[in-house]
C-alpha cells in the first residue's frame, strides 16, 4: 500500500472549511464554555419562567423551519434560537415550584456526568467495549443496594425507565414458569399454554399493563386486586383471586406490589404479599420507582418492610435521587434467571472473556450487561449515579429526602387544620392528595360531589395558569384530587405555602361566582 498523501499537510479540521469531521476541539472548548454559562444562567434564573409552559399548540412548530438547514450554521446562532424559541416553551421540571406528577431533579453533578458520558460516547454492551463502564455500573448498583438495605448478592442492572425495568422483571417471571419454555416455543400456535395470570392492584402503574401487552399475556391476564381504605392492595382479595384462578385452571405466575403508588404513594403490604408469593410459589415484583429512594433513609426504611422478600425490585434514581433522566435500576434476587431469559450471543459479539453473574466477588469473570435485558447498545448511565452519590454522599441524599417528607407532612397538617381543605389520602412519603372544600356547603347537598370536582379542577387549572406553581391531579374513589409532591431538590417550604395561598384565593373566588343556587343554603 502506498501513502499518496505523504508530505502533504492536512487542513485544519474545521467543518466550515473542509466539510469533514467534527467541530474542532478548540471550537468545542469555546462553544462548551458558552453552553456551561447557558446552563448556569438557566439554573439561576429558572424561577423567572412560568413553571407550566404558557404555550399554545403549534406555537413552537411554526417557528421552526419546515426544511432542514442545507448549510452549516454557527453554534452561536443555534444557541440563540434555543434560548429564544425552545427554552421558554419548556415546562420547567427543574423549577422549585414544580410539584406535579413526581418532581425530579437534574442535579449539577448529574448534568456534568451526562456531558462527560456523551463526550466519551461509549457503548457498554460488553465488558470489553468499556471495562470501566461495566465495572462502575456493578459497583454503583451495589452501592445503591446497600443504601436501600436490600439483600446481598442481588443482581442489579441500569435501564432507562421503570417501565422497561418492570417489563424485564415480568418477562423473567414468565420465563421461569415450569414447562412453559416460552423462550423456544413462544406463546402462539400452541394449545398447551394455560392462561398466565398477573396480579396487580387498582393503583398499579400502567407500565405493568403495557408489560402484559408486550409479553403476549394480554390485558385479560391481569387481575386488578382491589385496594383498602388507604389505597393499598387488599391481601385477602389477592389470595382469593389466586385461588379462584387456580380452580379455573389458570396459572398464576407473578404478583406486582407497589412501594409508592403513582396517585397517593401508598405502600402495599409488602411483607404480607411476599409471604403469599412464597407460599404460592409466585414471582414477587416490587415497583418502587418513586418510593424506593425513601429506603435509603434509615427511619423511612421500615415503611418498605418486606421489600427484601421480592424476586425483583425497580427503583428510579432519576425520580427521587437527583439523577437526571434517564436512570432506573432493576434488582433481581437471581441474576442468572435474568440472563437465562435474555442472553443471546451472536457470533460477532462472542468474546473469550468469561461472563458471570455475581458482580461483587469473583474478580476473574466479567459481566456483559447486554445479556441481561433487551437492548444491545447501552449508554454510560452509571457515571451520573456515581457522581451524584459521591457529590451528595449518602448523608446529603438522606437529608434532602428527610426534608421533603417533613415539608409534605407540614403541608398535610396545614390541610387538616384548614376548614377550606380536605385531605383525601394518607401521606406515607412526600405526596399530599387533597381538595378544596367550601366549609359552608350543605352536608347532603344534591350534586355536591360533582360541584367539588368542578371547583377543584378549575381552581387547579387557574393556579397552574399563573405559572407560579405547578400541581397535577388524580382521582380517588372517583373524586378529583389535587396532588402536591415535594421531591425536587430545589423545592422549599416557601413554594409549598405559595401553592396553598394561591389555591385558597382562587377557589374562594370561583366558589363565590359559580356555586349553584341550591348549594348556597348554609348548614343550619
Ligand atoms: C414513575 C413511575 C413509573 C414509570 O416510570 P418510568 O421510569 O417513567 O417508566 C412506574 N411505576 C411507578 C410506581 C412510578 O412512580
Amino acid at each position: 500500500m502506498t501513502d499518496d498523501n505523504q508530505g502533504e499537510t492536512l487542513p485544519e479540521l474545521d467543518p466550515s472549511q473542509t466539510g469533514l469531521s467534527d467541530m474542532t476541539p478548540e471550537g468545542f472548548r469555546k462553544a462548551g464554555k458558552k453552553v456551561i454559562d447557558l446552563i448556569a444562567d438557566y439554573l439561576t434564573d429558572l424561577e423567572d419562567y412560568p413553571v407550566l409552559a404558557q404555550t399554545k399548540p403549534g406555537d413552537v412548530r411554526r417557528k421552526i423551519p419546515d426544511h432542514p438547514p442545507q448549510q452549516p450554521e454557527s453554534i452561536e446562532a443555534i444557541l440563540a434560537d434555543y434560548k429564544q424559541t425552545i427554552e421558554p416553551n419548556l415546562t420547567h421540571w427543574q423549577h422549585p415550584a414544580f410539584m406535579g406528577y413526581f418532581g425530579i431533579t437534574g442535579s449539577g453533578p448529574g448534568i456534568l456526568a451526562d456531558a462527560i458520558a456523551s463526550a466519551v460516547n461509549i457503548n457498554g454492551m460488553l465488558w470489553r467495549t468499556s471495562p470501566s463502564a461495566t465495572e462502575l455500573e456493578e459497583r454503583v448498583v451495589h452501592w445503591l443496594r446497600q443504601l436501600m438495605d436490600l439483600p446481598r448478592n442481588w443482581f442489579g442492572i441500569i435501564t432507562d425507565t421503570a417501565s422497561i425495568s418492570s417489563l424485564l422483571a415480568v418477562a423473567t417471571a414468565r420465563h421461569q414458569v415450569p414447562g412453559l419454555l416460552v423462550r423456544e416455543k413462544g406463546l402462539t400456535g400452541r394449545t398447551d399454554v394455560p392462561r398466565l395470570t398477573l396480579y396487580i392492584s387498582s393503583q398499579t402503574h400502567s407500565s405493568l399493563d403495557k408489560a402484559a401487552i408486550l409479553l403476549g399475556l394480554g390485558l385479560d391476564s391481569i387481575r386488578r386486586i382491589p385496594e383498602d381504605d388507604a389505597f393499598c392492595m387488599d391481601v385477602t382479595e389477592l389470595e382469593k383471586a389466586i385461588h379462584t384462578d387456580r380452580k379455573a385452571g389458570h396459572t398464576p405466575f407473578c404478583v406486582v406490589a407497589t412501594a409508592g403508588t403513582t396517585s397517593t404513594t401508598s405502600i402495599d403490604p409488602l411483607a404480607a404479599i411476599g409471604a403469599v408469593c412464597r407460599r404460592e410459589k409466585l414471582w414477587f415484583h416490587v415497583d418502587a420507582a418513586y418510593g424506593g429512594s425513601a429506603a435509603i433513609v434509615p427511619e423511612l426504611r421500615a415503611r418498605l418492610e418486606g421489600i427484601e422478600l421480592a424476586d425483583s425490585v425497580v427503583v428510579n434514581p432519576h425520580k427521587w435521587l437527583f439523577v437526571p433522566m434517564h436512570l432506573s435500576v432493576l434488582y433481581c434476587r437471581n441474576g442468572a434467571l435474568l440472563e437465562d431469559a435474555f442472553s443471546l450471543i451472536p457470533e460477532y459479539l462472542r468474546t473469550t472473556d468469561s461472563s458471570k453473574v455475581d458482580a461483587s466477588d469473583n474478580k476473574e469473570e466479567v459481566c456483559d450487561f447486554m445479556n441481561y435485558g433487551v437492548q444491545l447498545g447501552r449508554k454510560f448511565r452509571a457515571l451520573k449515579l456515581w457522581m451524584v452519590l459521591r457529590y451528595f454522599g449518602a448523608e446529603g441524599l438522606q437529608r434532602r429526602i428527610r426534608e421533603h417528607v417533613r415539608i409534605a407532612k407540614e403541608f398535610a397538617n396545614g390541610v387538616d387544620q384548614n376548614p377550606w381543605m380536605e385531605r383525601l389520602a394518607p401521606v406515607p412519603l412526600s405526596t399530599v392528595c387533597f381538595r378544596m372544600t367550601p366549609p359552608d356547603l350543605p352536608e347532603n347537598g344534591e350534586n355536591k360531589e360533582d360541584y367539588l370536582d368542578q371547583l377543584n379542577e378549575k381552581a387547579m387549572a387557574s393556579v397552574n395558569s399563573t405559572g407560579k406553581v405547578f400541581l397535577s391531579h388524580t382521582r380517588l374513589k372517583g373524586r378529583f384530587a389535587i396532588r402536591l409532591v415535594v421531591s425536587n431538590a430545589r423545592t422549599t417550604e416557601k413554594h409549598v405555602l405559595l401553592a396553598k395561598e394561591l389555591l385558597l384565593e382562587t377557589s374562594k373566588t370561583i366558589d363565590e361566582s359559580e356555586r349553584p343556587q341550591h348549594l348556597r343554603q348554609r348548614n343550619s
